[in-house]
């Protein structure tokens, strides 16, 4: 018996070397018969047996489907999320009390009892290995003791509760077939659900490992060969099984590559189909009615402006639809840039339409084009509350072609709303749209064509994430703030003194001329409860802090004249302070408001605070944040010491992770299964060079090398993306 464990010992000590590893299957000849008699490999030949059926029955066949497994493909492609370390395989002479160990033993005898609660039981071995005598305990699975035989071999993974006494959290046959999986080496921990342990999926994993193989290798050998990543079987082995850490780290780094690669070969393959299937009108620089617009703008146009409006320029010429992405952080100039693609189709004698989220949003867009444009061509708004017979005659205008310029709501997509020759549409906050909203304003165009739309956003998107949820757009990025926009300075203060501080400066600030916004806490559940947070906010500040300066309150449940009333009354000046509630996050333009104050600041994101801030610093004046919140939470830290927009981006993604700062539905984000953002940004990039270069030279992935990565994309992203056509 201890000669056998003496091999038993050794065996682990060099991990599961000597077990699978798909490398060594190379060729028949390299096999040891070790290797053939343990590896069912040889009985998958078929590439078709990874579309066999994997079935348990029962309760773990359920959750079997709900993890999405029903194929062998889908086993060997379900990951473990991490690896546990039981490398350390001891003698039970070197157990130490309290230390997770694994230790390899013989049974001696086994005994049940009752456990003190006397309805559970409690299994007991009497083991020992080499180096002396242990008791194995299990508590509550009365199945083990039928599977332990006197002088069975075991593997025990668990702890030493007191000297003697080893609990056992997994154990496994020693010298059956195979080797061990549960207790020796990285032990993989897979995604497991209600029903189905993760020790079960390990098992299935594991028994199913000679599939790897067959898996076919979708990169191209040149790829593999020039970025030096190992064989997808290989892979496959390291992220499921691997013998190092630096193991697992070349496997999941090769099959994330390969991930993001399909995706940007998907994301290119969508944004060919979106062109090449469609036709828009090209509308020419005519140079009449653009440029004379551009010549009476009270200002000079920032060189990111400019290079904007030439590129959209470019893309109007086209037969193309234009499907650019304009990303700028509030007051970068977004509508200015906006309104001039708007009148090239105006010049072209078409129509264009901007459509926004919000009612208060559309209204500020509708004033700001307004003002940009002099009162020179006529402009409308239409909303949810636009009266009846304004609306009619509204829409006559819009079906004669008279009225060429509309600014509105999820209004505009109604289907009694009927455009003359709609050539332009402007989506602003766009991931606040549907694609299908977004496909109903599309269709409004003439029979046969599609509008060129351009997608605004102020959040500025990371390029890590934009070539990942926008990849399909041409993406244009305004980052240069216009002239006269001023840093602003950002408080993070907590406590009594500080907020009467607080309130102090800014009366001092309203009474040099200035005025000021206070938010209140965002409150997710429910914009009620938040408007009634705002109302006792505005009753306590007009009759305390602010009892001498002129309050106004807004938020998003007052009716929309009244909305409409404050936010004039407000820029008017004629009103202090606005106490609002976050629907003044976008859209608000008061040059003479110094002071944003942000209540309970913890609650609102990133770039919801960085957005809220933007709301002043837009005048001659110098201006200041404040937020009330703990100054060493790390969002509100990074809010205080930076104000470049896309750099609190990047911040935020490296504080939240991909998903959570786009919102995987609302922006498209594909679903990564290995691949993760921000840590795998550079091998992104790399993805999208190397997929680039791959389309140069076969833009259909139609050459033979490519017909399997091309499956492999299909397969993939095909239900989400337009495959690549063929
Ligand atoms: P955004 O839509 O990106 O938030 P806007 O286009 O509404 O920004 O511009 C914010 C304000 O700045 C507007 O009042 C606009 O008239 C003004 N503005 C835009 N471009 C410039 C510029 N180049 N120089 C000075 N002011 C500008
Ligand atoms: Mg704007």
């Amino acid at each position: 018996m201890v000669a056998a464990l003496r091999g038993v010992d050794s065996r682990c000590a060099a991990g599961r070397a000597g077990c699978f590893r798909p490398t060594a299957f190379a060729s028949t000849e390299e096999l040891t018969d070790e290797e053939l008699r343990s590896a069912p490999v040889r009985s998958y030949p078929r590439p078709e047996a990874l579309a066999d059926p994997v079935s348990l029955p029962g309760a773990p066949g359920k959750a079997l489907k709900s993890l999405g497994i029903e194929t062998y493909a889908d086993l060997v492609e379900h990951l473990p999320h991490s690896h546990r370390d039981r490398r350390d395989v001891r003698t039970v002479a070197d157990l130490a009390i309290g230390e997770d160990a694994t230790i390899a033993v013989a049974v001696r005898s086994v005994s049940v009892r009752p456990m003190r609660d006397r309805r559970r039981k409690r299994v007991e071995a009497r083991a020992a290995d080499a180096s002396g005598p242990v008791v194995a305990v299990w508590f509550n699975q009365p199945w083990v003791a039928r599977q332990l035989g006197e002088g069975s071999q075991l593997l025990l993974h668990g702890r030493l509760r007191r000297r003697g006494e080893f609990w056992v959290s997994e154990h496994e046959s020693l010298g059956g077939e195979g080797a061990p999986v549960h207790t020796v080496g990285l032990v993989p921990v897979h995604p497991a659900a209600e029903g189905l342990s993760s020790g079960r999926l390990r098992s299935l994993v594991w028994d199913a490992r000679g599939r790897f193989l067959i898996t076919p290798e979708p990169l191209p050998a040149r790829l593999r060969v020039d970025e030096r990543l190992a064989e997808r079987a290989a892979a496959l082995a390291g992220a499921h099984f691997p013998d190092s850490e630096s193991d697992e780290e070349g496997a999941r780094h090769r099959l994330a590559f390969e991930e993001l690669l399909l995706l940007q070969l998907a994301l290119a393959g969508r944004r060919r189909a979106n062109r090449q299937s469609r036709r828009a009108r090209p509308l020419a620089a005519r140079g009449v009615v653009v440029d004379r617009w551009r010549w009476s703008l009270p200002f000079e146009l920032t060189g990111d402006q400019k290079r904007a409006m030439a590129e959209i320029d470019e893309d109007l010429a086209r037969e193309r639809p234009m499907q650019r992405l304009l990303m700028g952080e509030v007051g970068a100039g977004k509508t200015v840039v906006a309104l001039h693609a708007m009148l090239r189709a105006v010049e072209n004698g078409a129509q264009a339409a901007l459509m926004a989220p919000t009612e208060t949003l559309a209204e500020q867009h509708h004033r700001t084009l307004d003002r940009l444009l002099g009162g020179a061509l006529p402009l409308e708004l239409l909303t949810g509350s636009t009266p009846a017979a304004r609306r009619r005659d509204l829409l006559g205008a819009l079906g004669s072609g008279a009225l060429q310029l509309l600014v509105g709501t999820h209004a505009l997509i109604e289907d009694t709303v009927e455009f003359r020759d709609l050539a332009v549409v402007v989506v602003d906050e766009q991931h606040r749209f549907g694609v299908r909203q977004r496909a109903a304003l599309d269709a409004k165009a003439p029979e046969g064509l599609t509008p060129h739309s351009l997608h605004m956003t102020a959040t500025p998107i990371p390029r890590t994430l934009s070539l990942t949820a926008y990849g399909d757009l041409d993406a244009t990025a305004l980052r240069e703030l216009p002239a006269g926009r001023r840093p602003v300075e950002t408080h993070v203060v907590d406590g009594t003194r500080a907020r009467s501080r607080a309130y102090e400066r800014i009366r001092e600030e309203i009474a040099a001329g200035r005025q000021c916004f206070v938010v209140c806490p965002l409150v997710e559940e429910s914009e009620a409860l938040q408007a009634k947070a705002a109302t006792a906010e505005f009753e306590r500040l007009r009759s305390t802090e602010f009892r001498e300066q002129r309050v106004q309150l807004i938020h998003g449940q007052m009716p929309s004249k009244a909305k409409q009333a404050a936010m004039e009354a407000f820029a008017n000046g004629d009103a202090d302070v606005l106490v609002a509630t976050s629907v003044i996050e976008v859209g608000i333009d008061v040059p003479n408001a110094t002071v944003m104050l942000i209540e309970a600041a913890e609650r609102y994101g990133l770039s919801q605070l960085h957005q809220l801030r933007g709301r002043v610093g837009r005048g001659g004046h110098s201006s200041i944040c404040i937020l009330f919140g703990d100054a060493t939470l790390p969002r509100l830290e990074a809010i205080a010491n930076e104000d470049d927009g896309f750099r609190l981006a990047e911040v935020d993604l490296e504080i939240r992770g991909a998903g959570d700062v786009l919102g995987t539905r609302q922006h498209g984000l594909p679903e990564l299964r290995v691949a993760r953002l921000p840590e795998d940004t550079a091998l992104l990039a790399k993805a999208r060079d190397r997929a680039d270069e791959l389309l140069r030279s076969d833009p259909e992935l139609a050459e033979p090398e490519n017909a399997l990565l091309r499956d492999a994309v299909v397969a993939r992203f095909g239900s989400e993306l337009d495959p690549i056509p063929a």
